[in-house]
């Protein structure tokens, strides 16, 4: 195998982030940022914008966590099938989310061009390919369930699902034109320029090791700076210890592996997703794909990476598209994905002016950037809530609370005695 197998193909084809140093010395602002994904990146873009001052910290580079090893599928609403989100958290909270998160995309595309990202956006849509019986009764019920809600989506046959894939392997698909993909670690890196154009302090290679309450707020701790702050948004998702333990609501980290082509050649392109739709399927353990600026194939699928997946995706996408007679990688990565309990993302305030985001679920290009966006309004009193579910201190108990505190002193600990090794 070429050495760059286990590369990121995203990290390779990024433009660069804007040049940051760690943090040294004093620091203070109103509201301090632990991790540079989409969720706290968009925090402090929208908290500077409306005026307050914020810094993020984040323990390597911007867009290390999921925010840079993701598929880069830009998507509107949840995991979950719009009728098991009203279920999950009662229809009128139900229908307030689902709205927030259908205009995700929308978010995203808007930060986008706003901000001028590089970060090859395409917005052609994304399929949910059905696979056997099971998947074209599950397309067929998110269908009639997106379109109650005036979701603009069209449940293909497998004429034109096969058509607008380049496969005969699926049954059908469910297009959803507000969707696209995005090059994700672009993104990031983007929206990191993007906050600091806009007023707000970054610092990379910072992991906090220990966060203490201060009189009228937090001290953080570095290596070799401390940041004071009234408010304390934990944005670190699966990629700490943060956001685990001290979570009532659990989430278990999953891996996802990804792999790249070489770029197609114009025949295969021609066939393989010639509209440019990001993919992925019913199955249980799902696989996705699409194509990037380049004319690569990316292929992900559930499970860490390793000589196991690379002879898996092969297999797979020969079988699905015949016109790669052989499939040669370039690249392969993998992520950790933050499966909550519910499948939904979860905004928990672990002490006064300590809050904490995680449970993307897969989800969370849209999600995290609107979420972001919304802290940033509610942190500095210009809405009353969140449109995902939030647990405020009122609601926990008070044993719970005593809990929370001191598992979040022992996370930091622990994690202060961790070496995060860079892919
Ligand atoms: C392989 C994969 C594929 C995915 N595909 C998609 C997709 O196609 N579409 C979609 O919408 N979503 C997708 N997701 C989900 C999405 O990427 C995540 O939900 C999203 O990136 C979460 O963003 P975040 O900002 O909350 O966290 P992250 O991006 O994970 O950022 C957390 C940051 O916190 C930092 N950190 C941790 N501890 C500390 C500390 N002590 N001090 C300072 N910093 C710290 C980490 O270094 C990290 O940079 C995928 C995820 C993965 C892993």
């Amino acid at each position: 195998m070429p050495e760059k197998i286990c590369q990121s193909l995203w990290r390779d084809s990024a433009p660069a982030g804007p040049v940051l140093t760690p943090l040294e010395g004093r620091l203070e602002v109103d509201v301090v940022i632990v991790g540079a994904g989409f969720t706290g990146l968009s925090a402090a873009l929208h908290l500077a914008k409306l005026g307050v001052s914020v810094a993020v910290v984040e323990a390597q580079e911007v867009g290390f966590g999921g925010s840079g090893r993701n598929v880069g599928l830009a998507n509107a609403g949840v995991w979950l099938e719009p009728d098991q989100l009203d279920k999950a958290i009662g229809p009128d909270a139900g229908k307030v989310m689902y709205e927030a998160l259908a205009a995700a995309p929308e978010c995203v595309y808007s930060l986008i061009k706003e901000y001028d990202i590089q970060c090859e956006p395409v917005r052609h849509g994304t399929l949910h390919a059905g696979v056997g019986k099971t998947g074209l009764a599950q397309l067929q019920r998110r269908y009639e369930q997106m379109a109650r809600r005036g979701a603009p989506v069209q449940l293909l046959d497998a004429a034109e699902a096969q058509a607008r894939i380049g496969s005969n392997k699926f049954n059908s698909a469910l297009f959803d034109p507000r969707a696209g993909t995005i090059q994700p670690l672009a993104y990031a890196r983007g929206l990191a320029h993007a906050a600091i154009k806009e007023g707000a302090k970054l610092f990379d290679y910072s992991p906090v090791s220990k966060i203490e309450p201060a009189e009228d707020g937090w001290v953080l701790h570095t290596e070799k700076g401390q940041v004071h702050a009234e408010k304390v948004i934990l944005a670190t998702n699966a990629y700490s210890e943060f956001g685990v333990k001290e979570q009532a609501r659990k989430f278990v980290p999953i891996f996802y592996s990804q792999l790249a082509t070489k770029p197609l050649t114009e025949a295969q392109l021609a066939s393989i997703l010639p509209n440019k739709e990001g993919v992925w399927d019913t199955c249980t353990v799902m696989s996705s794909f699409r194509l990037d600026k380049q004319g690569r194939l990316v292929f992900g699928g559930m499970g860490g990476e390793g000589g196991v997946l690379s002879k898996w995706a092969s297999q797979r996408v020969t079988e699905m598209f015949p016109i790669l007679s052989k499939v040669e990688w370039d690249y392969c990565w993998t992520g950790k994905i933050a499966y909550s309990e519910d499948h939904l993302p979860h905004c928990q305030q672990l002490q006064r002016g300590l809050f904490s985001v995680a449970g993307y679920s897969g989800r969370g290009i849209g999600p995290g950037t609107v979420v972001g966006a919304e802290l940033a309004q509610w942190l500095s009193g210009q809405r009353e809530s969140l449109s995902i579910p939030t647990t405020l201190l009122r609601d926990i108990s008070f044993r719970e609370l005593k809990r929370l505190f001191y598992e979040v002193g022992a996370q930091t600990y622990h994690l202060g005695q961790q070496s995060h090794a860079l892919e």
